[in-house]
């Protein structure tokens, strides 16, 4: 069964015509395409009968859902992680390629081009990401009678270099950011050309991709280390450590166009997107038109974009990068990413398009569905990038299963793309991307709304989401304002993260009583299945004492804070006159304070939907409470919290024997990864801050540092080893040793 929840591409028709708006706008775009078609006096070509889609994830779907609304037949390709995938369940054939990582399958070319063969596609998607602005792939493909959904490889080529697309552009009289981009790559050369062009600078692997390799330098003393640090790491993820150096733009933002062209010679642009809420140079949120932008320069963005294109002899969908500097409105040409981008539904959302179906035209050989005086902007859209990782902590990936997952509804004004259901795992071998969620509104004010109401409503349990972090910044008045700039997040620290801004966390005592209260449902319907059980010899006796126990009970949870966890007890009895409702005291569990009492209360888990009902001080309130491992996370008015239980006595002894216990003296890994780096040795002396191990994982390095002066006992594991999520990677002798005498 698949539950992916995908909506039909925008139609801005109001809610209750969605049928009929939907043939409408198919209608539409054959219209169009039989005019433009008659326009250049040609005959439509058919499209493909099946094609292959080499990727995975939320981007193979949502390929597959154009393709398949169109009748053509799909075939997906798989590595062994992937067997039980959504995208393997959404193909009409599917290919197993390989082991898990993505060098042994998503990325073999011979591999996915022999699976095309026997399956028979006349042509292959490559999404994003994997082989997408691989220019030997896209040639391969070709050599191969295959078309390749997508520009040609000598396009990809000549922009796949940051440096030489720098050429070009300043040819086509696009403008670049000041900078050296040239071949010389010697260090004091460099070095000498950092301080041309004024510090800060910013380090970039011209090969570079998903923000890997860059490196702002503030200060001359800086830069040899982070050209060092720079050419590992670009060595390391694209197998070529050359770099330019430009001007670091303090305030910029990042506008990019989207532009397509097709076989014929034709190009358009289909305006802007905002991509400014980064984090680690990676986005986040992305919008579109962008705000406060002028049409004057829109259009002029918009032909510098179509000029970026054609100077490649552009065919498909591609997307011209801009960095706009917000304090005099300049903008330069940043790169041009040769392929369909992860945000391009902000932009079907607003020009009423399928870019999927415009790429599948255009590498049939049909002239683009529409010219740019047809296209026309409307309304504004929001897009999320929900990924696997935890905000408070760096941001650092997160893995495991989709424990229990609740959506918004998709409607024309809200899509949510995801290649993953209930049930699934996010696994390490691949990016952490789970879902986009993307919402349309008639301006900027009414898509900021469903956006943020949408947000409310998509609650996962299970990892850690970037989902609240996303509703924190839609809510933050510099955003409603406008006001966006790549170092949001940096900038606004203070009020997007809890932790950060000072203070503890305090539940509402509501959010406590929810809690208690479905812990208690959740028992009584324990005590009811084992009455129910006929081979439960202990059924009466026991029984009777449990549901004894549970007229008086209490409940402790304790916030989720590392430093200061805030235990609460709330006491939970049977209403006196009426033993269907309960009566309830939320305490603070160290003073025993009562901090809100509820009186017949009224709880009970709505069957259809599986939410909580309950009656808190005359207001009845749905909510969603999951219980999971030791924890139960609540969503309600004030959003998710997560609370724990107390672990039960047999099991922290247990816990302690193992040493994961006590972390003071050694050092754990966030998450299962890969050890790329040891610096230290046993016996060593370290300093608080001091970086002891790199690890890689999720495609990304993490730097593990001290978190205080002390000596290194011992290190248990060597470079190349995988390790689990939450085992110790070295220990610490007991703080600093008093000096030996000698
Ligand atoms: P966008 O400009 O759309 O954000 P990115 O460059 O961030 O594109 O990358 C798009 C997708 O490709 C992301 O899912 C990203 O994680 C993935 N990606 C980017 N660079 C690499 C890489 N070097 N190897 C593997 N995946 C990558
Ligand atoms: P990638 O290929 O990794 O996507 P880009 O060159 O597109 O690399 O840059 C990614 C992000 O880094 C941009 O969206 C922007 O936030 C930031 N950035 C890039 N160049 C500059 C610059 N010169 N000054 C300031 N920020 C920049
Ligand atoms: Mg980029």
């Amino acid at each position: 069964m698949l539950q992916f929840q995908l909506v039909r591409l925008s139609t801005k028709a109001p809610i209750g015509t969605k049928p009929l708006a939907i043939l409408r706008s198919n209608h539409a775009t054959h219209f169009r395409l039989f005019h433009t078609a008659k326009r250049l006096n040609f005959d439509r070509k058919p499209l493909f009968e099946k094609i292959l889609i080499a990727n995975r994830g939320e981007i193979a779907l949502r390929v597959m859902r154009t393709a398949k609304d169109l009748g053509i037949k799909t075939v997906a390709v798989y590595s062994e992680a992937d067997v039980n995938a959504q995208h393997v369940k959404m193909a009409d054939e599917a290919f197993l390629i390989g082991p898990a990582p993505s060098a042994e399958s998503y990325l073999c070319i011979d591999k996915i081009i022999d699976a095309a063969k026997i399956t028979g596609a006349q042509a292959i998607h490559p999404g994003y990401g994997f082989l997408s602005e691989n220019a030997d792939f896209a040639d391969t493909v070709k050599a191969s009678n295959i078309e390749f959904i997508g520009p040609s490889g000598d396009a990809m080529r000549a922009m796949g270099s940051k440096s030489e697309s720098k050429y070009i552009m300043q040819d086509a009289g696009v403008p670049v950011v000041p900078g050296y981009h040239g071949e010389n790559q010697d260090p004091k050369f460099l070095k000498e050309q950092a301080a041309k062009i004024g510090y800060p600078v910013l380090i970039k692997a011209i090969k570079g991709g998903g923000g890997k390799g860059m490196r702002i330098v503030q200060h001359p003393d800086d830069f040899e280390e982070m050209l060092a640090s720079s050419k590992r790491e670009s060595l390391k993820h694209f197998a070529d450590d050359k770099v330019l150096v430009e001007k670091y733009l303090e305030r910029p933002r990042h506008v990019e166009v989207q532009v397509f062209a097709d076989k014929h010679g034709n190009y358009v642009h289909l305006f802007e997107r905002d991509c400014s809420v980064q984090r680690r140079h990676q986005k986040v949120i992305e919008e579109a038109p962008a705000p406060g932008l002028s049409q004057e320069l829109r259009m002029e963005l918009g032909a510098k974009a179509v000029a970026a294109a054609r100077a490649v002899n552009y065919v498909n969908a591609g997307t011209v990068e801009f960095i706009m500097d917000n304090v005099d409105k300049q903008f330069y040409f940043m790169e041009m990413n040769t392929r369909l981008q992860v945000e391009h539904p902000v932009t079907e959302m607003v020009t009423n398009t399928d870019l999927v179906r415009w790429q599948l035209e255009v590498a049939a050989g049909n002239p683009l569905p529409m010219r740019q005086e047809d296209l026309k902007l409307s309304g504004h859209a929001f897009e999320a990038r929900v990924y696997a990782e935890n905000p408070s902590n760096h941001f650092l990936p997160d893995t495991g299963p989709l424990f229990n997952v609740r959506t918004p509804t998709p409607s024309p004004n809200l899509r949510l793309e995801t290649g993953f259901i209930q049930g699934d795992d996010i696994s390490v071998y691949y990016d952490p991307m789970i879902s986009k969620l993307v919402v349309h509104g008639e301006d900027r004010q009414d898509a900021l709304r469903r956006f943020r109401r949408a947000l409310e409503q998509y609650q996962i349990v299970g990892l850690n989401t970037n989902i609240g972090f996303i509703k924190t910044v839609a809510e933050h008045p510099e955003f409603i304002k406008g006001e966006v700039e790549t170092g949001f997040i940096q900038q606004y620290e203070k009020d997007l993260f809890r932790t950060k801004g000072g203070g503890k966390f305090e539940p509402d005592p509501s959010t406590l009583a929810l809690a208690a209260s479905a812990l208690r449902l959740k028992e009584i319907e324990s005590v009811r299945k084992s009455l129910q059980d006929p081979y439960n010899p202990w059924a009466t006796r026991s029984d009777s004492f449990r549901i004894n126990n549970l007229n008086h009970k209490e409940y402790t949870v304790t916030t989720k804070e590392d430093d200061h966890p805030q235990p609460y007890k709330v006491v939970v009895s049977t209403h006196p006159e009426n033993d269907s409702l309960i009566d309830m005291d939320v305490m603070n569990g160290e003073t025993g304070e009562t901090l809100k009492s509820y009186k017949a209360v009224k709880t009970y888990i709505d069957q259809e939907d599986g939410l909580l009902v309950s009656s808190l001080d005359n207001k009845k309130l749905k909510s969603n409470v999951v219980l999971h491992n030791d924890e139960v996370v609540v969503f309600d008015e004030f959003g998710r919290t997560t609370l724990k239980l107390p672990t039960p006595k047999y099991l922290e002894g247990l816990r302690n024997s193992q040493g994961t216990a006590g972390a003071a003296g050694s050092i754990k890994t966030p998450m299962p990864c890969k050890i790329s780096q040891i610096l230290v040795q046993p016996g060593q002396h370290i300093k608080k801050g001091d970086t002891l191990i790199v690890l890689e994982a999720m495609k990304m390095e993490h730097v593990i540092k001290a978190p205080m002066a002390g000596k290194v006992d011992q290190v248990l594991y060597a470079v190349g080893d995988l390790v689990a999520e939450n085992k110790s990677l070295l220990t610490f002798a007991d703080k600093e040793e008093p000096k030996a005498p000698h």
